[in-house]
């Protein structure tokens, strides 16, 4: 089947159809040198249409959790690869970082709003707080392949040793002078020289104007936090696009 995603719509998100399918477990890595996140990819049989930002759901023991989808959709590919993050004890977290490889997961997709508004400004600023960056990867790099895209990208982590995807996104920044990013950390070592403090102490740097859209994917703390930050500076709430993680 021939999908494009060089032009999408709030028309064609509301007509997606999620699809039930099987998948299975194609590879898996670490992400960062401190073991808290890994990468896995899941391989379907056949390539499934999705927008960048969206996520999956996996169906396990008839509970359903949310993955976002961390690349780019493609006509040609049958892998969607996850990012996620260890947790202990966690069902779905533990299962994705110790199945076998080639054991079969139900999967349903694709589910979610957070997606590129490339059609109404060209201004994007996301801030993501830890795995939230999952989901804005996919965006970041969807809207970094568009000309003429402003994209600003704020992370926070809390160490340094749980930074990864650093040498994409120093691609895309060498490569455009329109694509900025910082990482911001909470709990930084001596030698850390870039920028401390949760994104809340940092989102004020970052220049708006009226038409930008603002990508905030995290917890819902932050996300709180950002929205009251946001609507004293006048953006608008249908500015704002979120995805909520956890509590
Ligand atoms: C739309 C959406 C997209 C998501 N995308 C991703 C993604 O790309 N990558 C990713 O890693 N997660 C993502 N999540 C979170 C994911 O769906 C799961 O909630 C998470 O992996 C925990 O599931 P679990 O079954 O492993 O843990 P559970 O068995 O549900 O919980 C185990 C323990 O961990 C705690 N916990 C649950 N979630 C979190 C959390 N996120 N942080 C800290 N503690 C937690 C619980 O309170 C519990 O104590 C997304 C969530 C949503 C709603």
């Amino acid at each position: 089947m021939q999908h494009s995603i060089d032009v999408f719509t709030d028309y064609q998100i509301h007509v997606q159809k999620p699809i039930h399918t099987i998948a299975r477990l194609a590879w898996r890595r670490n992400a960062d040198p401190g073991g808290k996140y890994f990468e896995v990819a899941l391989e379907l049989e056949h390539p499934v249409f999705y927008l960048p930002g969206q996520y999956l759901n996996i169906v396990l023991d008839g509970q359903r959790r949310s993955y976002s989808i961390t690349n780019l959709p493609d006509t040609a590919t049958t892998q969607l690869i996850l990012l996620v993050e260890r947790l202990d004890g966690g069902l779905a977290s533990s299962f994705l970082d110790s199945a076998a490889i080639g054991t079969p997961v139900e999967v349903v997709l694709p589910f979610g709003r957070l997606v590129p508004q490339a059609e109404k400004t060209h201004r994007h600023i996301l801030v993501a707080t830890g795995s939230g960056i999952a989901s804005l990867r996919p965006i970041a790099e969807w809207l970094y392949k568009q000309d003429g895209q402003l994209i600003a990208l704020l992370w926070g982590l809390r160490h340094r040793t749980n930074i990864f995807w650093q040498d994409v996104f120093d691609t895309f920044a060498a490569d455009s002078d329109k694509f900025r990013y910082a990482i911001t950390l909470t709990q930084p070592d001596d030698d850390w020289r870039g920028l401390v403090g949760r994104v809340t102490d940092h989102i004020t740097d970052i220049p708006f104007d009226p038409e930008s859209y603002f990508y905030l994917c995290g917890g819902k703390a932050m996300l709180d936090d950002m929205r009251a930050i946001l609507k004293v500076r006048g953006v608008s709430a249908s500015h704002i696009l979120t995805e909520q993680f956890h509590i």
